[in-house]
């Protein structure tokens, strides 16, 4: 992490983020909360509860949502993106306070509600500029 951080300014290197990753990535990196002070490189990643041994079943709503992500006539980042979200894989506050890296689960954009992947691409109020056209997204309280 040492070349993906500013040892001196303890910030992001913007650089290296968008040398090494796409825009969206590094724009998502970003938004990780850095300490103030610099420590060793920990893996933070730990194995939770043990796979099944058998497969989990797919229900048919899960079968039809994951039917309709994937023959979405969108760029396949953005069905990653979607695919993501519906597993709560991005790194939004909740997942960092999980994953113990944040101490903090709060929205840093309201400071009103815990950060799940739901809040941060679709009901913080924050976004309300971003899905203002109320008749195209006129169900996003419906949700
Ligand atoms: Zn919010």
């Amino acid at each position: 992490m040492v070349l993906l951080i500013n040892p001196s300014s303890r910030q992001w290197n913007e650089e290296m983020l968008y040398g090494l990753f796409n825009t969206e990535e590094a724009e998502l990196i970003k938004t990780i909360p850095l300490s103030s002070e610099a420590s060793e490189d920990v893996l933070f990643l730990k194995m939770e509860d043990e796979l099944p041994n058998e497969p989990q079943e797919v229900t048919n709503d899960e079968k039809q949502l994951w039917n309709g992500i994937w023959s979405m006539r969108v760029p396949p980042k953005v069905k990653t993106l979607l695919w993501r979200a519906c597993r709560e894989a991005i790194p939004t506050m909740s997942a960092l306070f999980h994953r113990t890296i944040s101490t903090d689960s709060l929205c840093v954009r309201c400071h009103a509600n815990s950060e799940d992947s739901k809040h941060a691409l679709w009901s913080c109020p924050d976004l309300d500029s971003v899905w203002s056209d109320m008749e195209l997204w006129s169900f996003r309280f419906l949700v």
